[in-house]
C-alpha cells in the first residue's frame, strides 16, 4: 500500500507542478519508488505537465495512468467537459491512483487548479484527499492576496478534516520583491494558524522544467522527510467505515484483546490470494494467514467452487445418528495422509475441542485398560491447546493460563525445549522459560500415573514459534511408550503443511496414538477440527450398547459438510499444487531475506520451521536483556507493519511471521521489506 501525498493550490498556475516535480524526484533520492498521478488536465494536449512529473518520479506508468482525465478546454474540469459533452468519472482517478500505488510506495497526485475546484461536479480534489486520507502540501503565491487565499485554502481543509502537511510560497515575478512579499510567511502563519510557510526562490523557465533542480530548490524550502513522514500518518476513514468501526467498539468483544486500548479497529471487507482488503479497499499482506489458517490463499477457485457446490446440496446435516458425503471423504483423505496407524476420525469444530476429545479419549483408554491410576497428562512449559478448561489444564503460558488455576485439573508440567539463554549458556538451569523436570525424567518417576503426554510437536508455537532440537520429540515419545503412556500430538498449529511435511511428527517418525488438526485443515475457510486414533484406542470404546463404552462427547456442529467439503478441496488443491513439497523452500526464501534483521541489536535470533517463523526482539542480542513489557515493541512493530500493507500479530515481542503456504515469493520478500522497515521504525537506537 502506498503513501499518498496530494499537491494542491490556493489557485491555478501558482506553480503546484513544479513543487509536485520537485518533491516526486527528492522522494526518489530518498529511495522511495514514487509514482504521480494528476488528478485533471485541462488545456490539453500539450501535456507538458504531465511528462514532467512522470520525468521527474522516474516512473513508465502510461500516460493514462498519470493523466487519466485530459480536457481540452483551459477551465475547471467540470466546465471544461460539459464544453465536450463528456462527464468526468471520480472513480477513473481513483482507479489510476490504485495503479500506481501497485509495486511503488509513494504517490504523488497534484490537483487541479485550487482545492475547491470542482473536476466533477460535486467533486474536488478536498474529496479525493478525503477517501484517500492523503495529507496536502499547500502551494501558494507570493505577493498581495496571499494572505487571503493561503487562509482560506488551509481552513477549508481543516474543515474537511485535512492535514496540511506544508504550505509553500512561490514568487510570481522576477519584480524586486516589496513588503508584501517579505510579510507574507509570517503574516500567514498569524491568519492561518500554520508554522510559516516555506519560500521557494524564483526559477529560470530552464530550471523549471529539470527535476533536478526542482529537487534542490524544494529540498532547500521544505523539510521533505517530514512531508513524506505525513503521508504515511494513519488516513482518515470514510463516513462508512467510520461507522462500522463505532458498531464494533459499541458490541463487539474481542478475543485476546485488552478492550480499553481496542480504539481504532481495522475492519477486512474481502480478500483474494494472499491479500486481505479493508473496508477503504486499502490492501494488506495477510502475514499471519488469518491467524494460522490460510493453506492456498483467500478466495481460492477450487475451494470457493467445492463450498458452492455444497451449498447446493445441503449446508448442514449432524453425525449424531447420520452420516454425511464430505465428512466420510475427508476422513479417507487424513487417514491416507495421518502417520500409519491412525485410522479413525473423530471430528470436532476447533483446536481446543479437538484436543479435549483427545484426552478424553486418552484418559478412558487407560482407564478401560485397567490403568486406573493413569489420570494425568505431562504438559510442556509455554505449550498452548486452547482456550477450553480441559485444554487450559495442559496449558504451559502462564499468562494466560494460571488465573485459572482453581478450576483446572492436576497436570504435571514438564521442561520446554531449552530456550536461547539456555542454549547460549550451555547449561540447563532452573529457567523460568524452559526450566523445570525434563518429561523423559517425569515419565521415568511418575509415568504410572501418566495417561497421555500432550506434546506440540517440533514447534511449540504460542510459546513464540519455539522450535525443539533434533531428536528432542522422538525422545519424549520414545519415553511415554516405554512408560505405558499415549502420545497425543497437538497439530492443530503445525498439520496441513506448515513445517514443510503434512505433519510434523512426519519430521522425527513418530507415531502418535492421537493426532489433533485444526486450524489449516480447511484451507482458513471454515471451523472444522479432527482427532485422529488408533485402533487400540478405538477399540477401548467398542462394545454392546448397554456396556456403555460409547464416546459420550460431541458437539452439534461436528462433520458439518460444508465445513468438510472445504477441507476435501483444500487438501485436494494442495496436493494437485504441490504445496507441502514447495513450503521448506518459501519459508527459507523468508528467511534469507529477513537474515539482515540478524545484525540488529534488537534480534536475538529468527526462529524457523517450515513457514512457521518468529523474530524475537530484545533490548540487547549480546546479554539477551528483554525489552520492557510497556514498550510494547512487538505490538508496535506489526502496527508499523500495518502501515506498511503487511499484517501481523506478536506473541509478547517475538513477531511471527505465518503467510499462507502459497504465497508468492515477492510477496514473501515485500513481508520481509515491511517487517525490516518496522523493527527499524521502533528501535532505531538499535540499527548500525
Ligand atoms: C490454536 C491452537 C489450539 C487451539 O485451537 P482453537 O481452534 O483456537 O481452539 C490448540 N493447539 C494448538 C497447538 C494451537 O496452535
Amino acid at each position: 500500500m502506498a503513501d499518498i501525498l496530494v499537491v494542491t493550490g490556493t489557485g491555478t498556475g501558482v506553480g503546484k507542478t513544479c513543487v509536485a516535480a520537485g518533491i516526486a524526484r527528492a522522494a526518489v533520492r530518498l529511495g522511495r519508488r514514487v509514482g504521480v498521478v494528476k488528478a485533471a488536465a485541462t488545456g490539453v494536449p500539450p501535456h507538458d505537465d504531465a511528462e514532467l512529473l512522470r520525468a521527474a518520479a522516474g516512473c513508465d506508468a502510461p500516460l493514462d495512468d498519470v493523466c487519466p482525465v485530459r480536457l481540452r478546454a483551459p477551465l475547471a474540469p467540470a466546465v471544461a467537459a460539459d464544453l465536450e459533452g463528456v462527464a468526468v468519472d471520480p472513480e477513473s482517478v481513483r482507479a489510476a491512483i490504485r495503479r500506481m500505488s501497485d509495486g511503488r510506495d509513494l504517490v504523488i497526485v497534484e490537483g487541479a487548479g485550487g482545492l475547491l475546484v470542482p473536476i466533477a461536479w460535486g467533486w474536488t480534489i478536498a474529496d479525493l484527499a478525503s477517501a484517500c486520507g492523503a495529507p496536502l502540501v499547500v502551494v501558494g503565491r507570493l505577493g498581495l492576496g496571499t494572505i487571503h487565499d493561503t487562509t482560506a485554502t488551509v481552513e477549508s481543509a481543516r474543515a474537511r478534516g485535512l492535514r496540511v502537511a506544508a504550505v509553500v510560497l512561490l514568487p510570481e515575478s522576477d519584480a524586486p520583491q516589496g513588503d508584501a512579499e517579505r510579510t507574507n510567511p509570517a503574516s500567514v502563519a498569524r491568519a492561518a494558524g500554520v508554522a510559516p510557510p516555506s519560500v521557494m526562490p524564483r526559477l529560470s523557465p530552464s530550471d523549471a522544467g529539470d527535476p533536478d533542480r526542482l529537487a534542490d530548490a524544494v529540498s532547500a524550502a521544505l523539510d521533505v522527510p517530514a512531508i513524506l513522514a505525513a503521508a504515511r500518518a494513519a488516513p482518515a476513514p470514510t463516513a462508512a467505515t467510520d461507522a462500522l468501526r463505532r458498531a464494533d467498539l459499541a458490541h463487539v468483544w474481542h478475543p485476546f484483546t485488552q478492550m480499553q486500548e481496542w480504539t481504532d479497529p481495522l475492519v477486512i471487507e474481502r480478500a483474494e490470494g494472499p491479500h486481505v482488503f479493508d473496508t477503504d479497499g486499502r490492501r494488506y499482506v495477510d502475514g499471519t494467514s488469518s491467524l494460522w489458517v490460510t493453506t492456498l490463499g483467500h478466495r481460492e477457485p477450487a475451494i470457493d467452487a467445492a463450498v458452492r457446490e455444497q451449498l447446493g446440496r445441503v449446508a448442514h446435516s449432524t453425525l449424531l445418528g447420520l452420516a454425511n458425503v464430505p465428512s466420510i471423504r475427508l476422513a479417507e483423505m487424513l487417514v491416507r495422509r495421518a502417520p500409519p496407524g491412525l485410522t479413525r476420525v473423530f471430528y470436532s469444530d476447533d483446536g481446543s475441542t479437538a484436543a479435549e476429545a483427545a484426552m478424553k479419549m486418552a484418559f478412558l483408554h487407560q482407564q478401560r485398560r485397567g490403568e486406573a491410576r493413569r489420570t494425568k497428562f505431562v504438559f510442556f512449559r509455554g505449550s498452548y491447546h486452547g482456550d477450553t478448561l480441559g485444554s487450559v489444564s495442559v496449558g504451559g503460558i502462564d499468562l494466560f493460563h494460571r488465573l485459572f488455576r482453581p478450576l483446572l485439573f492436576d497436570s504435571l508440567r514438564a521442561a520446554a525445549p531449552p530456550c536461547i539463554r539456555c542454549r547460549r549458556s550451555g547449561a540447563r538451569p532452573d529457567c523460568d522459560a524452559c526450566g523445570g523436570v525434563d518429561a523423559a525424567e517425569l515419565l521415568r518417576t511418575r509415568g504410572g500415573e501418566v495417561a497421555a503426554v500432550v506434546i506440540e510437536p517440533v514447534v511449540h508455537g504460542a510459546a513464540g514459534m519455539v522450535v525443539q532440537p533434533e531428536g528432542w520429540l522422538r525422545r519424549i515419545a520414545d519415553a511415554a511408550r516405554d512408560a505405558g503412556a499415549l502420545v497425543i500430538a497437538d497439530e492443530v498449529a503445525t498439520g496441513v503443511g506448515r513445517t514443510g511435511r503434512f505433519f510434523a511428527v512426519e519430521h522425527e517418525g513418530v507415531r502418535p496414538d492421537l493426532l489433533c488438526v485444526a486450524k489449516g485443515l480447511s484451507g482458513g475457510y471454515l471451523p472444522v477440527a479432527a482427532t485422529l486414533a488408533t485402533e487400540d484406542v478405538y477399540a477401548s470404546f467398542l462394545g454392546r450398547f448397554d456396556e456403555y463404552r460409547t464416546f459420550f462427547h460431541g458437539h452439534t456442529y461436528t462433520g458439518n459438510p460444508l465445513a468438510c467439503a472445504a477441507a476435501v478441496a483444500n487438501l485436494g488443491e494442495m496436493d494437485r499444487r504441490g504445496v507441502v513439497a514447495d513450503v521448506e523452500r518459501k519459508g527459507a526464501l523468508l528467511e534469507a531475506a529477513l537474515a539482515p534483521l540478524l545484525r540488529r541489536r534488537c534480534v536475538a535470533e529468527i526462529r524457523r520451521k517450515g513457514l512457521m517463523l518468529g523474530v524475537d526482539l530484545v533490548r540487547d542480542r549480546g546479554t539477551l536483556e528483554p525489552l520492557p513489557p510497556s514498550l510494547r515493541a512487538g505490538h508496535r512493530v506489526c502496527m508499523e507493519t500495518r502501515r506498511r500493507g503487511v499484517i501481523l500479530r506478536p506473541l509478547g515481542d517475538v513477531v511471527v511471521v505465518m503467510p499462507p503456504l502459497a504465497t508468492p515469493d515477492d510477496v514473501l520478500r515485500e513481508i520481509a521489506a515491511a517487517l525490516s522497515a518496522a523493527v527499524d521504525a521502533v528501535l532505531p537506537e538499535e540499527t548500525p
